[in-house]
């Protein structure tokens, strides 16, 4: 769970614009009609550019470089992630529909003492799921999505970070219903934050709970006339316990994502084996199921690509001049060969103290 993973591979994964249609509609609807009296003079920009910078013009107080910077890195679009294609987590996805996906497709209902919280934690085990949730509560709730991993806040952008931390609260308030997903929170948030020594990243810190702070009261006072209630900063880590205690309290979900038990492995090796040719017996399944315990989804997926290397590596040069239909299907043998490389990342130590802080700080349910 590197901390170049998510930022590079929002950029990576981009589709042109082109094939972006839900960030073009959001914009549209969200802000033409107070924009409309602004001049146009980027006659030579693409639409979409075009809006964009009409956008960042009507943004009070916040810096255009940054706003730019979060519109064309930190907002997601296309490569939606649904619910059927996370294997299992049960639990987590009804807490996340409750907590989020609901009351954002009908705020009506969610107000007064239903209001929605400002605030949720996934914790657990690296690869287990939590960027794949997150970004399906985005699609599923029809959101604006901004992903952000911590630490590129507190690394690539240090320097402009605060700025940046505003650009993204006023954008994602313009841009509602909106997720803030913040990958790896700790290095935000984390105690070691509060060291003195580092300046430079406890402003930040600051900057982040100061912008959080305000849409709760802005909320609360129902002022501006924005849509702020449907703003929700989701956030994943792997090291909760690190978490300052103040910043810990505002997470009012904080929902543990577990190692997928059995039936979730064998929904995930399903769901993997679906365009494979193989010749797994039910027997085998329940062998590679036993074998698989203590991996992690990602793990697993690692497995499986290793594993479905096996009928090819066997052939060597043969390979090339093999057809398609003559290569043997997948095996047991061939995952059994590849879990000597492939093993679990998550230790049974390391598992129990998850567990433990799950029994004293996870909200049930
Ligand atoms: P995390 O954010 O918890 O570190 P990710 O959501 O990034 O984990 O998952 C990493 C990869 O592992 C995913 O891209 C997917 O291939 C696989 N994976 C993890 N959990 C699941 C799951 N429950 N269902 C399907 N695939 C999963």
């Amino acid at each position: 769970h590197s901390s170049s993973r998510l930022a590079t591979s929002n950029r990576s994964r981009r589709p042109p614009k082109a094939e972006s249609p839900k960030k073009e509609l959001v914009l549209n609807e969200n802000f033409t009609k107070d924009t409309e009296t602004l001049g146009s003079d980027e006659d030579n920009l693409t639409d979409s550019k075009k809006n964009q910078e009409k956008l960042i013009k009507s943004l009070k107080g916040v810096d255009p470089t940054a706003a730019r910077q979060i519109l064309n890195e930190i907002v997601v679009n296309g490569d939606e992630v649904h619910w059927e294609d996370i294997a299992g987590l049960e639990e987590a996805k009804k807490s996340l529909k409750e907590t989020v996906v609901y009351p954002f497709l009908r705020p009506d209902l969610f107000s007064g003492l239903r209001e929605p919280a400002r605030g949720m934690l996934l914790f657990g085990p690296p690869g287990t799921g939590k960027t794949m949730l997150a970004r399906a509560v985005a699609t599923e709730s029809q959101s604006t999505f901004f992903s952000i991993s911590a630490s590129s806040l507190t690394s690539k952008y240090l320097g402009e970070s605060e700025k940046l931390v505003r650009a993204l609260f006023q954008l994602a308030k313009r841009l509602a219903p909106s997720i803030i997903f913040v990958d790896e929170i700790d290095s935000l948030l984390g105690t070691r934050n509060n060291d003195s020594e580092n300046e430079a990243s406890r402003r930040i810190k600051n900057e982040f709970l100061i912008q959080w702070s305000d849409l709760t009261k802005a909320a609360a006072g129902k002022d501006q006339g924005e849509d702020v209630q449907r703003v929700l900063v989701l956030a994943a880590t792997n090291l909760p316990w690190t978490i300052d205690e103040a910043a810990r309290r505002r997470f009012v979900r904080r929902q543990y994502i577990p190692l997928p038990e059995k039936d979730t492995r064998r929904a995930q090796i399903d769901r993997l084996m679906s365009h494979q040719k193989h010749s797994l017996s039910e027997e085998d399944m329940n062998e590679l199921l036993q074998l698989t315990e203590g991996f992690s989804g990602s793990d697993i997926t690692a497995l499986a690509k290793d594993a479905a290397m096996g009928p090819l590596r066997e052939l060597g040069d043969k390979l090339l001049l093999t057809s398609k239909s003559d290569i043997r299907p997948l095996q047991l043998k061939d995952f059994v060969s590849s879990m000597k490389y492939i093993r679990p990342s998550v230790s049974k130590r390391n598992l129990s103290h998850f567990e433990e802080w799950a029994k004293v700080y996870g909200s049930s349910g």
